[in-house]
């Protein structure tokens, strides 16, 4: 692995207090694919030298909460519910995810990886350099196994760090007499082990809900996955206060995500358990949702917030994260150094990645630099940038 010098750049990162902050330093040395040092006047011979001719110098962005792997599309659900159909009655006339795991399923690996494929490179072409992505389109063991293994080909093929995530319990299957009680016993006694066994996933997540599942059942899944050795996270608190995120944070989850109706209560307990909040505005943008996120009383007990696309194709198909920020900011009264740190050092939090998301010494050389105004830029404006260079790992692949 070559040594690189970049040289005359502008750094903004989080530091170590959270705060999005241009660093005192114009350079950096990157060796073995990790940060080694940050400075002035930095010198290496046999390294690759970068002149950033004053660019900004900004981690690469980390999107942790994806459902990247899919067939078919909602586009016409999506003209309907337009039209004022109810979601209930698309759901009966077999739309809405049930149509999907159908489209899904029915799609052989290659075509579910050149389909996921583009997706991944519209996440990239924006600066992400870590993806998240979970199964739950399959509900089966075949298809969330090809599913899996198709996000693992989408790092291979892309350059992009993939993290994975089995979310077998998004909901129950179509076409099956199945209860909900037997469906996760399959969940819980059938995939978790089976996926911990040949390290398929990096952690587990439910959707705890109403329309999902309900709380007993988030927990057996939880403890399914603790006992694999396997982290957990859920989509909480999305549409009702399930009190999904106080269970997950007696789990020490690594996030909570969506959170629109979490309670105030329930907040000192994520503190606690070092569990991180996702806001995905984008889905809350589709649905047209009105109850915001308790972004006060998550700062009031410093709980860190990350920001995610939910890239999916029912309820948040927004394969761009900086617009995810930028909606974090407009809808849900972030600052924008606030989503900066949401996008990245935050978000590696949520998974779990404890050498990412901060340009740092000792770091993953995950960076890109930009031809911008200031960092905020990539925030306030939509669709107005893209990286003039990139490393992922410390490989240039830009
Ligand atoms: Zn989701």
């Amino acid at each position: 692995m070559s040594t690189t010098l970049i040289k005359n750049a502008r750094i903004a990162s989080s530091n170590d207090n959270h705060e999005f902050v241009q660093l005192d330093a114009t350079d950096i040395l990157v060796v073995n694919g990790k940060i080694q040092a940050i400075g002035n006047d930095l010198v290496c011979e046999t390294a690759v030298r970068v002149d950033a001719h004053e660019q900004w110098c900004l981690p690469g962005f980390i999107d942790c909460h994806t459902h990247l792997v899919y067939g078919g599309n909602r586009a016409q659900e999506f003209s309907l519910r337009l039209k004022g159909v109810s979601y209930e009655t698309i759901s009966k006339q077999g739309g809405g995810i049930k149509s999907t795991v159908r489209a899904t399923r029915a799609l052989n690996e290659a075509t579910l990886l050149s389909q996921t494929l583009r997706r991944a490179k519209r996440l990239a072409e924006e600066g992400v350099t870590t993806v998240e992505i979970k199964s739950g389109y399959g509900l089966d063991k075949d298809t969330e196994l090809r599913m899996l293994d198709v996000a693992l080909k989408v790092g291979e093929l892309t350059n992009l760090n993939i993290q994975r995530t089995f979310l077998g319990a998004h909901a129950l299957p179509p076409d099956s007499e199945v209860s909900a009680e037997e469906y996760i016993d399959f969940v819980c006694q059938t995939m978790i082990p089976y996926v911990a066994e040949h390290q398929l996933a990096d952690a587990v997540d439910v959707f705890c809900e109403k329309v999902g599942f309900n709380l007993a059942q988030t927990e057996r899944v939880f403890m399914a996955a603790k006992q694999s050795n396997l982290k957990v996270k859920g989509h909480v608190e999305q549409l009702s206060d399930s009190k999904g995120a106080a269970l997950a944070a007696k789990y020490n989850a690594l996030s909570v995500d969506h959170i629109e109706y979490l309670a105030e209560e329930d907040i000192p307990l994520l503190a606690d358990s070092g569990t991180v909040a996702v806001l995905l505005p984008g889905a809350f943008y589709y649905l047209k949702e009105t109850q915001l996120p308790p972004i006060d009383a998550l700062r009031k007990y410093n709980v860190p917030i990350a920001i995610s696309t939910d890239m999916n194709p029912g309820t948040s198909p927004i394969a761009s994260l900086l617009t995810c920020a930028n909606m974090a900011c407009v809808l849900f009264g972030l600052t924008t150094a606030e989503a900066l740190t949401g996008i990245t050092a935050h978000a590696a939090l949520a998974l779990g990645l404890k050498n990412k998301g901060q340009i740092k010494t000792g770091y993953d050389a995950d960076m890109c630099l930009w031809d911008i105004e200031s960092p905020e830029s990539l925030v306030y404006e939509i669709n107005g940038y893209r990286p003039t260079a990139k490393w992922i790992g410390g490989k240039r692949v830009l």
